[in-house]
């Protein structure tokens, strides 16, 4: 623990508190119709409400691993039954990928069975975004040998395979679990991948190491059959750096590092913020969490979702819905009288960002040694480049990565004479550590390419506008003193966080000038978190009627920051 740096916030009463230090919520999320029955276990029983629950409730997704090991490797494809298919799969990691050469136009008109490839995307969760180089390495080799060389680097810190074949996925799961690495709950309606600060345990203005409290709720809470059937996803973030830089505005369940004016180091408690469809942003809770309490508070608020979260529809049931209609007062009181057995002392609220929270650059550790955040485009690194990155980093004296919810990556431990022999290694991978503001902060989905959902193509498309803006606007570049986002959706889902950026794209056909039907673009504008720096985040918003073309996009984007540029205010 490190309590020397943080400005200290005054603690005040919960009511207030709750709302003090939040940021506006979003405005979509309504609480559900009173007298109709929702499906909320505690209210209503367990009588399942929909197809998806009635499969959970058939029998819990994580029994599917031994039938995969036993059956499904063994006689193919084809020996797959649909509610395995298409349900408990997930509870591994494992989702079909789109079958090539759909286009996006026909993804609304085609079952999923029709969408799909023989192959699946293998998520692996890296909770806290923390590797080895030895687990970098396996990654690698397994990218490498049984993935044609895919991965990305998701925006939650985990590392996506693709053309995985289910033949393969027992050695796969038997070589990741020989380096402590697992896809158990990478996805399905269970408490997902653990978001934690890419520089946990080492930043030098560190508030509070997040680290033992993500590997207490990883050992206690990952796998466990009572917490495996959730209304839906359920998503975490620790962090205890004063950048905030977990985007804990949009997860279920936030643990931000603050300081206690009397108790010292610890975390200010954050629930209900999710995007996709219906964005909303979470609260705070008012509520100081004492760093051992961390993963206890955790499982409270966890519990309280599988027993108090609406089930009857799936477009209804992330925590945000439960929160829209309890409010933040209520579910604290929930929280500590039903689930904790005890109340919370009041708490403050995070202090403003320090800073962008990327980490991109050469930073000193509190040791001394350096931690250096490099950038891929759009988060793509092939399997072998992944490994020659854990040779590299081993050459400079290091051992650990860390992947960022920025689809960066950093890695610590750098002896400061080998930065630079670290810098032209990662050069050599397609790695900087000084991007362009436009490398530096552009996000993209996964899109056409592998998604049954997408409408569009996403990691092509950014990668060809980073390098066009690149080119075009080097004049205009050094007058912006803080990266410009560009986040690109292949749907109207948000796993590029579209309303959290300056530049939000959302996928979808639209009408070009001449009346032609193209791939192309829902625009938003004017998002952001304080995970980027800003002191008032808040969600971007649409402009009526307002739609770029794929084709378009660099001419687009080089417009809108040229007039940025030109018309700003100071500070703005
Ligand atoms: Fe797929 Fe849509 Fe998510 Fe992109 S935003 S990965 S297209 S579901």
């Amino acid at each position: 623990m490190n309590a020397s740096t943080p400005t200290v916030t005054p603690v005040v009463p919960p009511s207030a508190a709750a709302r003090a230090g939040s940021p506006p919520t979003g405005a979509r999320v309504r609480p559900s119709r009173p007298g109709r029955p929702q499906g909320q276990w505690a209210v209503d029983g367990r009588e399942p409400l929909n197809a998806n629950e009635a499969v959970k409730a058939a029998d819990n997704g994580l029994n599917v691993r031994e039938r995969i090991e036993t059956i499904y490797a063994r006689e193919g494809f084809d020996s797959i039954p649909t509610d395995d298919l298409h349900g408990r799969f997930r509870w591994w990691g494992l989702y079909t990928q789109r079958r090539p050469g759909i286009d996006g136009g026909r993804t609304a008109q085609l079952e999923p069975h029709e969408l799909e490839d023989r192959y699946f995307m293998l998520r692996v969760r890296i909770d806290g975004g923390a590797l080895t180089t030895a687990q970098l390495r396996v990654v690698g080799e397994l990218s490498t040998e049984l993935a044609r060389d895919t991965a990305d680097i998701t925006d939650r810190q985990n590392i996506q395979l693709h053309w995985v074949r289910v033949e393969d996925v027992p050695q796969i799961w038997a070589r990741l679990e020989a380096v402590g690495l697992s896809t158990t709950e990478a996805c399905g309606d269970t408490p997902r991948v653990v978001l934690g600060s890419p520089v946990a345990g080492v930043a030098a203005d560190e508030i509070i190491d997040p680290t033992p409290v993500i590997e207490e709720i990883v050992t206690r809470f990952v796998g466990d059959p009572e917490l495996a059937n959730l209304p839906r996803k359920f998503k975490s973030a620790v962090t205890g750096h004063p950048s905030l830089d977990v985007v804990h505005e949009i997860n279920d369940i936030s643990l931000v590092g603050v300081v206690h004016p009397e108790l010292g180091p610890g975390y200010d408690l954050w629930v209900g913020g999710a995007l996709s469809t219906a964005p909303r942003l979470a609260e705070r809770l008012g509520a100081f969490v004492p760093a051992d309490q961390a993963a206890d508070v955790w499982h409270g608020v966890v519990r309280i979702f599988r027993d108090h979260g609406y089930r009857r529809l799936r477009t209804k049931a992330r925590l945000k819905f439960l929160l829209a209609e309890w409010g933040p007062e209520k579910f604290r009181q929930v929280l500590e009288t039903d689930y904790l057995g005890h109340p919370l002392p009041d708490g403050p609220a995070p202090a403003a960002p320090s800073g962008p929270g990327d980490h991109v650059g050469v930073h000193r550790q509190k040791d001394g040694l350096r931690y250096v955040g490099l950038a891929p485009t759009v988060g793509r690194l092939p399997g072998s480049a992944l490994q020659r990155l854990a040779d590299l980093v081993e050459a400079v004296g290091s051992g650990r990565v860390r992947l960022t919810p920025h689809q960066k990556l950093i890695v610590l431990d750098v002896p400061p004479d080998r930065v630079d022999e670290l810098l032209e290694g990662a050069a050599g991978l397609g790695l900087t550590a000084t991007p362009s503001v436009f490398r530096r902060s552009t996000i993209a989905c996964t899109g056409i390419e592998f998604c049954k959902l997408a409408i569009v193509e996403t990691k092509a498309t950014a990668a060809t506008a980073v390098a066009e803006l690149e080119r075009r606007l080097a004049d205009v570049e050094p007058l912006l003193d803080s990266p410009i986002s560009l986040h690109v959706n292949g749907c109207p889902n948000s796993c590029a966080r579209i309303q959290t950026a300056d530049i939000g794209l959302k996928g979808q056909i639209i009408t070009t000038g001449d009346g032609v039907q193209a791939p192309g673009f829902q625009v938003h504008l004017g998002g952001g978190l304080a995970s980027v720096g800003l002191e008032e985040p808040g969600l971007g918003r649409t402009v009526r009627g307002l739609k770029v073309s794929a084709e378009e996009l660099p001419d687009y984007v080089e417009r809108v920051v040229r007039r940025y540029a030109a018309t700003r205010t100071a500070g703005e």
